[in-house]
């Protein structure tokens, strides 16, 4: 709201004293240039067919235009200075406009919300559980899900047959109503959904049997999901008009699929980058040696290097998680090494162990080996002693 608005004649290109039908041909020039239908995707034009319809739905109105003239923009800021005369109300008046300018370029108003235009069904949120090995592979699942379809009795409208829903009294069919609130700044105007019919703008005396005024019947509906390879737990698939049902012909929402990934026993996974632990025994740290190691790929062959230390990390390139752009590009599969220390040992290899360390010349240990020895051999003496 920061932003410098332009001069609604400005935007326009009319002059202060232009007549109505000067305005509107000003506008529909405009209109046609920048309509999002003609400009899809570009921002910069969506944003100047927006600017132009917002001077066009204040100068074509003669109350608006003469607020206007006396108080800028300021008269349809809300809470703001000029006395504040209510919302600057562009979702529920932009119906009008459009039927009027483009019901014959468009066939039908586009419009927003609480208007008799078509409007896009809303989004449905599902979740699937995969497991580790799916999202490394991409799957294919199928869900079960309760979907919206317009009721055919009624055809969306809720209303029973033969009946039509009545326009709200309390909004006028905006579906929206301006209160006044007291606040810190003084008096403060705004806009609310109309309690009275929901934001709907209508009112439905009699229900369809069918839907119960709903205008919607649940149907249990199977849909396909093809899950990607790579996918990461948390992120969401779209799958296009597979939402709800839109309105008065708009275009069903999408279904979005948030994918959760199931915990591996062994692997961890980091972005593209899948991480374990692997243990290996103290001779084949000490003296090398060719090892197994499972991967998502199945079981690789390593050589251990002779001399390894405990938590050494290797790389086994390729062997992570591929990329959901291209899944012939994968992550690493990052292995570290764990030396596990003997137990257990029989009593050749306690004595070759013992070797080594007198080998190593580890002088300490031989002293602590000695100590220990004549220990038990006192308790020993004592222990046959006692049996006498
Ligand atoms: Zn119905
Ligand atoms: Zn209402």
């Amino acid at each position: 709201m920061a932003e410098t608005k332009r001069d609604y004649y400005e935007v326009l290109g009319v002059e202060k004293n232009a007549n109505e039908s000067a305005i509107k041909s000003a506008y529909r020039k405009l209109a046609k240039k920048y309509h999002p239908d003609m400009n899809p995707g570009d921002q910069e034009a969506e944003k100047k067919f927006k600017e132009a319809s917002e001077a066009y739905a204040v100068l074509s109105d003669a109350d608006k235009r003469r607020k206007y003239d006396q108080f800028g923009h300021a008269a349809f800021e809300q809470g703001g200075g000029g006395g504040g005369f209510g919302g600057f109300d562009f979702g529920g008046d932009m119906g009008d406009i459009f039927g009027d300018i483009f019901g014959d370029l468009f066939g039908g108003g586009r419009s927003r919300r609480n208007s008799n235009g078509p409007m896009r069904g809303d989004d449905v949120r599902a979740s699937v559980r995969i497991t580790f090995e799916e999202a490394v592979k991409g799957c294919e699942k199928e869900l079960e899900l309760m979907l919206k379809d317009t009721c055919k009795t009624c055809n969306g409208t809720g209303a029973k047959p033969g009946t039509s829903p009545q326009t709200c009294t309390k909004c006028g069919g905006k579906g929206q109503v301006v209160f006044t609130q007291q606040s810190l700044f003084g008096m403060v105007q705004n806009v609310r959904s109309c309690p009275e019919c929901n934001g709907k703008g209508k009112i439905i005396k009699e229900k369809c049997p069918d839907c119960y005024g709903t205008g919607y019947i649940a149907n249990k509906k199977k849909i396909s999901v093809t899950i990607p390879a790579g996918i990461d737990n948390g992120q969401s698939i779209r799958i296009r008009e597979k939402g709800e049902p839109g309105i008065n012909g708009g275009s069903r929402g999408d279904l979005l699929v948030e994918v959760m990934v199931s915990r591996h026993a062994l692997f961890q996974r980091q972005d593209m980058d899948i991480f374990s632990v692997v243990n290996i025994s103290f001779p084949v740290a000490t003296l090398g040696g060719t090892i197994r190691i499972k991967t998502v790929d199945g079981e690789v062959e390593y050589d251990v290097k002779a001399g390894t230390q405990t938590d050494t990390r290797v790389r086994l390139r390729g062997k992570g998680m591929p990329s959901l752009r291209n899944k012939n590009v994968r992550g690493d599969h990052y292995v570290t090494l764990v030396v596990q220390v003997p137990t257990n040992l029989s009593h050749a290899a306690k004595e070759a162990l013992k070797e080594y360390d007198l080998e190593s010349g580890n002088t300490l240990n031989q002293k602590k080996e000695a100590a220990k020895t004549k220990k038990k051999g006192f308790m020993e003496k004592l222990k046959e002693s006692l049996e006498d």
